[in-house]
């Protein structure tokens, strides 16, 4: 069937023409595939490539239920976006993977798996088997890989001042970064507090991320314990107890509620008086119980009745109800307490300890959190997240996590390259330069590779408002001569193009795995042959 032309003309004039297919191909075979899958992932790459380095610019994405999210997070961007099709989703998958493994280069992972592809449809089209391709990507990936390796260099771990400065340049692109070395230690911090040093091992289950809209991202801050999202239930409890026994209660503080299908009927002021007093021997048994216990702190996973409360203040002993079940959880790791579901069970042995336990106004009066700091298992931290909406909030904590992810990737394996594009170019050379003894063929493949490699630094320079092809030129003439493998865009405009003075570097790990996996994906999209899609509707 012939496709309908219609004639239209964009913002300038220009004549441009629609094709709408009358009808939408269910079944793709051959190069027509391979065209139309690569032309799906090449324009999800160029959507975030805009987004890259530190003068990457941010997306506002809007979600179908009207949600707001303003971020450069690779990740963020591509499941946000939810592209329809598989190809897309395929895409989506890999910046996903680089984020669960390694946290940071989510973008730079797309941007390299859609150059790959591109230059992959190139020898596609001059009529090289995309299975040849496939190989000699393969081939250039080895070459890539042990340039990386040899080119890396060993960071001092057990510098604070080194590590903050590292999750400084995280930050650098990031919304947050007016407060870059506030964040920055924070981040730091947070991951030495909980990092075991000798395993080389960070278990992020212990940082804690809690975030609360209103104040000024400023007021963010790290908490050597744990923080409810709440206030004490009695205005007039004491606002600090040092040294507390923390009894973890998953029961109501309420008497027990009748059951469905009876009636109460209260029709005389004795039979009030006797309900009353049940109640009130009800709550008093306890209340008693829980002084009994030795407990000077009470955290309840449900509500207390206003008697209940006022006898626990009465008794001395400030509470919090209402917590949420993943806090209950937190609190009884950290404190070493049991989470009691029967009043009976309540003994000394059961309770968490914590050194101080305080409640705390944030500027405005209403505005209330409970810290639990000095806890028996020392090792629990919570990030406290503070901003003016959801959306700085969101960003801050993504921001934040990346930063984190770095300082851990770096005690699991302090193996530093340069970033600025200096590890793709120093990887691009190499590649180039063992090109000499190959059959024509994979020399194609091999140098399609190594342009690939260079879209990063395209991309950074083009983002930083720097000539692109000029940038590259002059940087890789610059790594040929010098063989410095440090030299990259100077995307800050600091002067200079020494990115280990700019101490602009990303981890071994992490670009390994980025090259692998855009290598990975684009080999696993050249090897599809036919495509059929029965879920592909008629619009
Ligand atoms: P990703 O999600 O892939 O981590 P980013 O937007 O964080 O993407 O950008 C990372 C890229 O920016 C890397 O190539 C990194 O080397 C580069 N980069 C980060 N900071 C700087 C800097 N100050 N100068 C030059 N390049 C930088």
């Amino acid at each position: 069937k012939q496709p309908q032309i219609m004639l239209a003309h964009d913002e300038n004039g220009a004549p441009v023409l629609i094709l709408r297919e009358e009808e939408k191909r269910k079944r793709l075979s051959g190069a027509e595939a391979l065209s139309s899958h690569i032309g799906i992932a090449t324009s999800v790459a160029g959507t975030v490539s805009t987004s890259l380095g530190p003068k990457g610019r941010d997306k506002l994405i809007i979600d179908s239920s009207g949600g707001l999210t303003i971020t450069n997070d690779g990740a963020t961007i591509m499941t946000k976006m939810d592209s329809p099709s598989q190809i897309g989703k395929l895409i989506t998958s890999l910046s996903k993977c680089q984020d669960f493994e390694i946290g940071d280069g989510t973008t730079g992972v797309v941007v390299l798996a859609g150059a790959l592809l591109e230059h992959a449809l190139k020898l596609s089209k001059s009529g090289i088997h995309p299975i040849r391709i496939a190989d000699g990507f393969e081939t250039a990936l080895k070459i890539a890989t042990k340039t990386l390796e040899e080119s890396s260099e060993k960071f001092m771990i057990d510098n604070r001042e080194k590590l903050i400065e590292v999750a400084m340049t995280t930050l650098g692109s990031k919304i947050i970064n007016k407060n870059l070395r506030q964040m920055a230690e924070i981040a730091v911090d947070a991951v030495l507090s909980v990092a075991d040093l000798e395993r080389r091992d960070v278990d992020f289950e212990l940082i804690k991320i809690r975030k609360k809209a209103g104040g000024k991202i400023e007021d963010t801050r790290l908490i050597k314990g744990l923080v409810l999202d709440t206030d004490f239930t009695h205005s007039q409890m004491a606002k600090e107890v040092k040294d507390a026994k923390i009894a973890i209660l998953n029961v109501p503080l309420e008497p027990p509620k009748p059951e469905i299908g009876y009636k109460l009927i209260v029709d005389s002021v004795e039979k009030y008086e006797s309900l009353y007093t049940t109640e009130q021997a009800f709550f008093t048994e306890m209340v008693d119980k829980i002084k009994a216990s030795g407990a000077t702190f009470v955290v309840c996973q449900w509500g207390f009745d206003d008697e209940a409360n006022h006898l626990l203040y009465q008794a001395g002993i400030p509470a919090v109800r209402w917590a949420l079940a993943d806090e209950i959880e937190g609190l009884a790791i950290a404190t070493g307490g049991s989470i009691i579901s029967r009043f009976d069970d309540l003994s000394p042995s059961t309770l968490g300890n914590a050194k101080l336990v305080r409640e705390e106004t944030l500027g405005t009066q209403t505005d209330r959190i409970v810290t639990i700091e000095g806890c028996e298992n020392e090792k629990i931290v919570t990030v406290f997240i503070r901003g003016s909406n959801e959306i700085m909030l969101d960003e801050a904590e993504r921001a934040l996590h990346d930063a984190m992810c770095v300082v851990r990737n770096l005690i699991r394996d302090p193996s530093i390259v340069f970033g600025g594009g200096a590890a793709e170019l120093c990887a691009s050379l190499a590649i180039e330069q063992s090109m000499e003894d190959v059959s024509t063929v994979e020399q194609r493949a091999l140098r399609a590779f190594a342009e690939a490699l260079d879209v990063i630094p395209i991309s950074l320079a083009r983002n930083s408002g720097l000539d692109p092809i000029k940038t590259l030129a002059d940087l890789k003439a610059k790594q040929k001569l010098t063989k410095d493998s440090a030299i990259g865009v100077d995307c800050m405009e600091r002067g200079t193009t020494d990115m280990r003075s700019q101490l602009v570097f990303e981890t071994l790990s992490s670009k390994v795995q980025q090259f692998q996996l855009a290598t990975q994906v684009t080999r696993m999209i050249l090897k599809i042959d036919t495509s059929i899609d029965f879920t592909d509707k008629e619009e």
